[in-house]
């Protein structure tokens, strides 16, 4: 008789980079828990640590299997450590490829061969090993469909004269301004091999992004069919018990915020690796004192250039050495110990942004943050760093109309403690404009967010379902 289709998947995340692989285990949970399928998660490995990785697999749910890869052997020509994450992670990937060819043929051998293989936005070149298994090959893109629209935009932008491209320049991060730069050409192989998929999944939603769903639905006659499957955020359910990640219940600032009054807390957070200046640390903890409203502040130790100590320290493990703490101005804690509590260096933050004490949120403007915003409905004071966050701050301050941005001093670059503390008061002052517009916002979009999640007729939960139906019910070659 002939043998059963495969009901396995294999999805590929980056190596490093929590804020890819916390949506991709969310992905591979919706899978099984929903679809009866299996999932293998491979792991690529750059070297580093994977401590902090194997932390988040802990209470995944038995039908999904990580493989961890093999580090990578390191190639004569590394780009340098400093590049940006599109040219840096691909890079990582391409050199995991025999190691990742390996796997499918050993689930193959097993008898459990992959239906589809669905990879990272930043793991396209995986493609090609889907091709040689005759399997469909999926982009999971974990950021936004905005960011997605500009990466389809760009071969077409790559094509117009030189004139035509400065115009449209402006939409550009400034990583990518400069055609002759190494970032601007992986940007590019990127935004070409993403044409070879056969679709690409997006960590978004229609009521967060509809005009940038729309653009790519109609702009772009190249784009492979596009799938909204998000918000998926992190969840610590298992199969089986609703089990919960004993770090994250048992947290101090949890108990914190039990004793504070509804939607009175300002949560400061600048993601999985975000770190300021000494300067601008200082200036924030100054413009927190002033502004007199309640804060739960993630401290992390400051650096100099933030963009590459995100890549170096993007994970919970590799913890800086130095105590944040000691660069607090002198007398801080005592100053503001009746209504701020600081943690160093990270927080529980699904459960203090669904926390009822919580009024606000000053974000990087990480994806994933965004999304945990939107889903418990929390205004927010938009504070990016570096990569794509920028774009993202203007999406949420003129797209979403959910956010405030910060603006810094043009001379220095510091967000100034007057400024900021004048913002917090806009947005955390009840019955002040325009927080409390935003606030109307947010409930909207929270209220959306549940909607297309809703496993019978939401717009996410059914999208995914079709297309994991479809991998399982065809048979590969
Ligand atoms: N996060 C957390 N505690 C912290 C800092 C971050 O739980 O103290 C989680 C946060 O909830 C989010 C992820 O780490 O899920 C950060 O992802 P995001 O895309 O916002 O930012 P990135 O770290 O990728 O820049």
């Amino acid at each position: 008789p002939p043998s059963p289709p495969p009901r396995n998947i294999a999805l590929l995340p980056p190596p490093g980079f929590l804020g890819h692989l916390i949506p991709f285990i969310e992905l591979a949970k919706k899978m099984v828990l929903n679809h009866n399928c299996t999932v293998t998660l491979i792991i690529p490995n750059d070297g580093s640590s994977m401590e902090p990785q194997k932390s988040l697999l802990r209470h995944i749910p038995t039908s999904i299997n990580p493989v961890f890869l093999p580090p990578a052997p390191a190639k004569d020509q590394c780009p340098p450590e400093n590049s940006n994450p599109e040219t840096l992670l691909p890079t990582r990937v391409t050199r995991s490829i025999p190691a990742i060819r390996a796997t499918l043929s050993s689930l193959r051998e097993m008898g459990t061969p992959a239906a589809a293989l669905v990879v990272d936005l930043f793991a396209p070149f995986a493609i090609d090993v889907a091709r040689e298994f005759g399997i469909p090959a999926y982009i999971f893109y974990v950021i936004a469909a905005n960011e997605l629209s500009l990466a389809m935009d760009l071969p077409k932008l790559h094509e117009e004269e030189e004139q035509q491209h400065q115009e449209s320049q402006i939409k550009l991060p400034d990583s990518m301004k400069d055609r002759n730069s190494e970032d601007y050409k992986w940007a590019l192989d990127l935004s070409n091999k993403y044409l070879e998929a056969d679709g690409i999944l997006v960590n978004s939603f229609f009521g967060l992004e509809s005009e940038a769903f729309h653009v790519l639905e109609q702009g772009h006659p190249r784009t492979p069919p596009v799938y909204p499957v998000g918000p998926l955020i992190r969840t610590t359910t298992t199969s089986s018990s609703p089990s919960s990640d004993d770090d994250d219940d048992d947290h101090e600032c949890l108990g914190w915020l039990n004793n504070q009054p509804p939607k009175s807390v300002l949560f400061v957070s600048f993601g999985s690796g975000g770190t300021l200046s000494t300067e601008q640390f200082r200036e924030l903890a100054f413009g927190l004192e002033m502004c007199r409203h309640r804060f739960l502040w993630v401290l992390r130790t400051p650096q100099e250039n933030t963009a590459a100590a995100y890549l170096n320290t993007n994970n919970k493990s590799a913890e800086v050495k130095d105590n944040p703490l000691e660069y607090l101005p002198k007398g801080f804690l005592e100053r503001t110990k009746d209504r701020g509590f600081v943690v160093a260096t990270w927080a529980p933050q699904i459960r203090v942004l669904s926390h009822g004490s919580v009024g606000g949120f000053v974000t990087h403007c990480g994806w994933n943050s965004i999304l945990e915003s939107s889903v418990f409905g929390v205004p927010m004071i938009a504070w990016p760093l570096c990569f794509e966050q920028k774009m993202s701050a203007v999406f949420l301050r003129d797209g979403l109309r959910g956010a405030i941005r910060v603006k810094p001093n043009e001379l220095n670059g510091v967000v100034e403690r007057d400024h900021f503390s004048e913002v917090v008061k806009q947005l955390m002052d009840e019955e002040g404009e325009p927080g409390t517009k935003i606030q109307k916002r947010m409930t909207e979009v929270k209220i959306a967010a549940a909607d297309v999640m809703d496993q019978e007729h939401g717009s996410s939960a059914l999208a995914l379902s079709r297309l994991v139906h479809k991998w399982i019910t065809i048979n590969p070659k």
